[in-house]
């Protein structure tokens, strides 16, 4: 008897008909089998990725946002309090199973107003962190209207569509991050003086993305091409968070207060206003004064400022947060067998030539950095096992020169 030609069991291919026939216990399966179940798998688990989507969005209580900011980032309570409730209400929203009374609740997206280095981008990155979202952060001022020299404001999105990984559904329930905001107001008061390139006309570029819309995203980025396939965005759910430090807003903030208290003498009476911390005071009329159009400022409800950095904050800030600066280095040194110990002393000259040289929080790292770099540089090829950093040691790394280069590039 002829023996049994081999076949596919799955298509029923003889050998000769197939280039591979791989066999198994009881059955065979071909090369064109395997690739169409291949197919399959690749297409299931992307539907159970979207699936799961949801469930993958820890949505927490805002209270334990709070607690969950709280690990990362020193003080700011009030910022805090406002983007777990904004942030809370932002995701409910986007949970939420479609009702039928109508009721359509209005995107939180949120506006911080503080100095540069005061924790802006931090509190983003913390969000997004703990929301397992992802992030982009891009500079306002390398927007321009289409047209003009600059990236267009779809970028934007392409940067959120490459932080995704291009996972578009990732993508369009992710965070925004628009820093340097007060860049592109309007420079004059008088709108119809001057064309004014790089501000309103972005402003008004923004306002659609800012409410919720279809947008046609270059994947790649660039100017849109004509050639280029687009992938359409919805920004429905990106929530937009934007930062600046608005130099200068505190007078337009004292004018209105004074203004007010004669205004409305009564209801002011006995406020004491703390001069020190003028920005606490802000409202939305205070950034129309300053240069952003009404339009953008009602995109961006949620309203919220940064105090700025005391010695006692930045103190913290080197040794609390769960990702502190000083812990960084010790788990460097660890890992050269080498356990780092910095005094107290050493740390409040840290602090206070931070505060003299006016570096904020990013120079605590630069400061930490000047400081270690020898260590870091010899310690390795020696067999020393521990390293003491003393006021002394500090000051002696410290030189005035070296400082000041620090503040040049601060
Ligand atoms: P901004 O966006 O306001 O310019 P960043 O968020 O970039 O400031 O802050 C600069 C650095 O300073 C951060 O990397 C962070 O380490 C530190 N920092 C600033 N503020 C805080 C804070 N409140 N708590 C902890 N770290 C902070």
């Amino acid at each position: 008897m002829a023996k049994e030609e081999l076949e596919c069991s799955f298509c029923g291919r003889k050998k000769p008909e197939t280039n591979l026939l791989i066999a198994g216990l009881d059955a065979h399966i071909c090369d064109r089998c395997i690739e169409q179940a291949h197919g399959i798998v690749i297409e299931e688990s992307k539907q159970m990725d979207s699936g799961d989507l949801s469930a993958e969005l820890m949505l927490r209580k805002p209270q334990q946002i709070k607690g969950f900011l709280d690990e990362y980032i020193i003080g700011q309570e009030y910022t805090k309090k406002v983007m777990s409730v904004a942030v809370y209400n932002h995701y409910k929203r986007l949970l939420q199973s479609p009702t039928d009374d109508d009721i359509e609740i209005q995107k939180s997206n949120i506006m911080m107003v503080g100095q540069t280095g005061t924790g802006k981008t931090l509190m983003a990155k913390t969000i997004a962190k703990m929301l397992n979202v992802p992030l982009a952060i891009v500079d306002a001022t390398v927007l321009t209207e289409a047209g003009y020299v600059g990236e267009d404001v779809e970028s934007i999105l392409t940067r959120l569509l490459q932080a995704a990984d291009y996972n578009l559904e990732k993508a369009e329930r992710g965070i925004v991050f628009i820093d340097e905001i007060d860049k592109i107001a309007r420079k004059s008061d008088n709108p119809s003086i001057t064309r004014d390139v790089s501000g309103e006309g972005v402003q008004q570029a923004l306002l659609k993305l800012l409410e919720g819309t279809v947008v046609n995203v270059p994947p790649k980025g660039g100017r849109k091409h004509p050639d280029q396939k687009f992938i359409e965005v919805n920004t429905e759910n990106i929530l937009f968070i934007a930062g600046g430090a608005f130099d200068g807003i505190e007078r337009h903030i004292s004018k209105r207060l004074n203004m007010s208290s004669i205004g409305y003498k009564a209801s002011h009476e006995g406020e004491i206003i703390d001069k020190d911390n003028i920005l606490q005071y802000i409202i939305p009329k205070d950034l129309k004064d300053f240069g952003l159009i009404p339009e953008i400022i009602g995109r961006l409800p949620v309203l919220t400022y940064m105090n700025p950095l005391d010695a006692n904050t930045l103190r913290a800030i080197l040794t609390e947060p769960k990702n502190a600066i000083v812990k960084q280095y010790k788990k460097l040194f660890a890992m050269d067998d080498i356990e780092l110990s910095i005094t107290d002393g050493a740390l409040d000259f840290i602090v206070k030539k931070a505060v003299e040289y006016k570096l904020g929080a990013r120079g605590l790292r630069s400061l930490c950095e000047e400081i270690l770099t020898d260590a870091m540089f010899n310690l390795p090829s020696t067999n020393e096992t521990k390293l003491n950093v003393t006021k002394a040691y500090a000051e002696g790394k410290l030189t005035k020169t070296r400082l000041k280069k620090l503040k040049a590039v601060s």
